[in-house]
């Protein structure tokens, strides 16, 4: 099975990834992720995609493709993978139809201010990369390890990536939905990440009779 998760920053996607990956095991491939560690370690392609990453803009789709091209390739035909952050764009989409078929995008919905809200008290695992609240814990606890907030998990920085997201990535829910592709999720409220998920396993389960 070959996924695409769709939704704002801040919906939930990798949370949702991290349990599918567990069930189905699928591969967690995250273009942000990708881009952390390219900078991380000093990379070219992580140089370049710092600026953009900083002001909450979109990297260019050409660096962008030419990543994840990369990584898709090191997949074989029957090794099944979740895109958690790609696409993000129309042109994104073209180009991953050139590299793969996809069996589903599950669209994570969720309203700006419930985002703006996770997004300011986020923190991060260091060790593990679980995902928390800053406010509910000072070690991470699942590993105890150290937790970070993201450089770009800023109020100012949220609502441009936001922005961005209804501008650029907006477009993608018609674009599948015309291919039919498109599963919903309602992951906003005060859902939680194990109500979300039994709500995501349920549509697969339904897509497949
Ligand atoms: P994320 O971890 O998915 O929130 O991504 C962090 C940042 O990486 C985004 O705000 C973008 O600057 C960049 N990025 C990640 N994936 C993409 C993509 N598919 N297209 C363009 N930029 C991306």
């Amino acid at each position: 099975m070959r996924l695409v998760l769709l939704g704002a920053p801040g919906a939930g996607k990798g949370t949702q990834a991290a349990f599918l990956k567990e069930r189905y095991g699928l591969a967690h491939i995250s273009t942000g992720d990708l881009f952390r560690f390219n900078l991380k370690n000093q990379t070219p392609v992580g140089l370049e995609a710092k600026k953009f990453m900083d002001a909450g803009q979109l990297v260019p789709d050409e660096i962008v493709m030419r990543m994840t091209g990369e990584k898709l390739s090191e997949f074989k035909n029957n090794e099944g993978f979740m895109l958690d952050g790609f696409p993000r764009t129309v042109a994104q989409a073209e180009f991953l139809e050139t590299k793969t078929k996809i069996d589903g995008v599950i669209l994570f919905n969720i309203d700006d201010e419930t985002i703006v809200k996770r997004l300011t008290s986020r923190a991060v695992c260091r060790d593990c990369g679980n995902v928390t609240n800053i406010h509910e814990h000072d070690k991470c606890p699942l590993c105890n390890g150290e937790l970070y907030r993201r450089d770009d998990d800023n109020e100012t920085t949220i609502r441009s990536r936001l922005k961005v997201f209804h501008e650029q990535t907006e477009p993608l829910i018609v674009f599948y939905r015309a291919k039919n592709l498109l599963l919903e999720v309602n992951a906003g409220g005060e859902k939680k990440p194990e109500e979300v998920f039994a709500s995501v396993v349920e549509l697969l389960n339904h897509d497949k009779n």
